[in-house]
């Protein structure tokens, strides 16, 4: 099929143009752990990288090969490789990639636990400087002779911060070094890093891909825009064998996948798939949901602050109109001094009180109390994340019972 199809229907029939036995419309779940062969060459041949093939599932099996090529394509990369987590995918990556004395200039509002791991790979001898990533000039500053990456969100999570993701682009493509988008939060469906000049783009298939809390996965994609030549820590064997445009992406199935092991289930991998049939129609409802509920609760007495990049207040709102085709599903929100922020939360009957984000049923966290605990109030002051703070993961439910959930949470506390 050509690739001018839109973004639907691609997605609808990848599985099915990779020609699955019997006709199958969906790649099936291949159990296999690993692959026989009549004759030993062939076996050898797969080792070598000579032909494609499956020689022990850990480093990947047919159901993970076509969830990744399905990801390539929502991506419009050049190759993708799936891990058993986005935090698998990360953390894979910078391992994969890196070496003690490299520096990393980071965004300072990432996800928690990439935040975490990055301080794991401190510890470990790289060197890495986080900054505001709203302005480039920020990630100029840090700039420095080992600078080898650049580590963003498209929106951040929960205050929602937006980065300057064109801007950044362009430093990293006239420095050379190694640009790394986490397009988690946006999607795919919402935006493609390609466009800002990423080389590498990371997915949570948890989140908005897989869409329906019911299956973990990671992805990394390589948009083909590096030119891993330039790239010094490209290991002899890889750079021997395999062609230059994919010589980042099989160090990371190697060293990240392979010897890292955080694999893909295949059974996941399907949950995974399925659920990405429909991205587009959830997202286009959720984010609707989302700027409604925006709206009411920035006009709400009870709420002190809304963080949505959809509203004209928020710090990058143009930089979001310009960059994302939506303005997302996520959102936090502060209460007013005096309302007690559980007692809000348990007056809530349909929003879930739970941890993820991206699922179709609208979720609620208080965030300084779990997912930012750990920091600690300095770095979660830093982060601009206040002790009220309340992350709204917007599902697709009809709005209309989102919107008799939250007034009659507010009628109850203000009693
Ligand atoms: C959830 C999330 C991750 C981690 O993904 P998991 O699949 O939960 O490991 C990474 N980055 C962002 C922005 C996320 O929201």
């Amino acid at each position: 099929m050509s690739d001018k199809k839109g973004f639907t229907t691609t997605i609808l029939h990848s599985d099915r143009l990779l020609k699955p036995e019997f006709g199958a419309l969906h790649q099936p779940v291949h159990n296999a752990v690993t692959w026989g062969y009549d004759d030993v060459q062939g076996l050898v041949n797969v080792f070598q990288n000579k032909t494609k093939g499956y020689a022990y599932s850990r480093q990947g099996n047919p159901t993970t090969t076509a969830l990744e090529h399905k990801v390539t394509q929502m991506e419009q990369g050049l190759a993708s490789v799936s891990f058993s987590t986005g935090m698998a995918a990360i953390s894979s990556t910078i391992l994969a990639l890196m070496k003690a004395g490299d520096h990393i200039i980071a965004s300072s509002y990432l996800f928690g636990n990439t935040r975490s791991i990055m301080q794991t790979y401190m510890d470990l001898g790289l060197d890495i400087s986080f900054v505001d990533a709203t302005d480039v000039q920020n990630i100029k500053n840090a700039y420095q002779e080992n600078t080898k990456m650049v580590f963003v969100e498209t929106i951040a999570n929960p205050a929602t911060q937006v980065a300057d993701l064109s801007a950044i682009g362009d430093f990293c493509e006239e420095k050379k070094i190694i640009y790394v988008v986490d397009n988690t939060m946006t999607s795919p469906y919402l935006f493609r890093p390609v466009a800002v000049k990423a080389s590498l783009v990371i997915n949570s298939l948890t989140k908005y891909i897989g869409g329906h809390g019911n299956a973990l996965g990671g992805s990394v994609t390589d948009t083909g825009l590096f030119n891993w030549l330039n790239f010094p820590n490209i290991a002899p064997i890889i750079r021997e064998q395999i062609r230059p445009e994919m010589q980042g992406l099989t160090q990371i199935r190697k060293r990240g996948l392979r010897d890292g092991g955080g694999t893909l289930a295949p059974e996941a991998a399907h949950s995974i798939s399925v659920g990405s049939e429909t991205i587009a129609l959830r997202l286009e409802r959720a984010c609707s949901n989302a700027a409604k509920l925006a709206e009411f609760l920035d006009n709400h007495p009870l709420i002190s602050k809304v963080y949505y990049p959809g509203l004209k207040s928020h710090p990058q709102h143009e930089l979001a109109a310009g960059l994302f085709h939506r303005y997302g599903g996520l959102m936090s929100f502060a209460l007013v001094d005096g309302i007690d922020c559980f007692k809000f939360l348990n007056e809530l009957k349909l929003v879930i009180k739970s941890s993820n984000l991206g699922d179709t049923r609208t979720l609620a966290i208080p965030v300084a109390h779990t997912i930012f605990f750990e920091l600690g109030k300095e770095r979660r002051d830093e982060m601009g994340i206040p002790d009220s703070m309340v992350r709204l993961s917007v599902g697709i439910e009809d709005f209309d019972d989102l919107l008799e959930d939250f007034s009659a949470a507010f009628a109850a506390v203000s009693n």
